[in-house]
């Protein structure tokens, strides 16, 4: 049994943050394309991370 610590907590709470977004962001139509300059992310990518919300040239902004 692994201790649930705070910092557990908060990559938990990142995590449903993160999904959260990704759901905004399929109700308005706008999933698979980046925040910033509206680029469609990749599909290869978003298999590797389905809460990618930036194309590669804006990903570090994240
Ligand atoms: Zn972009």
């Amino acid at each position: 049994m692994s201790e649930v610590t705070v910092e557990n907590v908060t990559a938990i709470e990142a995590t449903l943050n993160g999904v959260d977004r990704a759901l905004e962001r399929l109700r308005l139509g706008t999933y698979r394309t980046c925040a910033e300059c509206s680029a469609e992310i990749d599909e290869v990518d978003l298999v590797g991370d389905a809460l990618l919300a930036h194309c590669r040239d804006h990903r570090e902004l994240r």
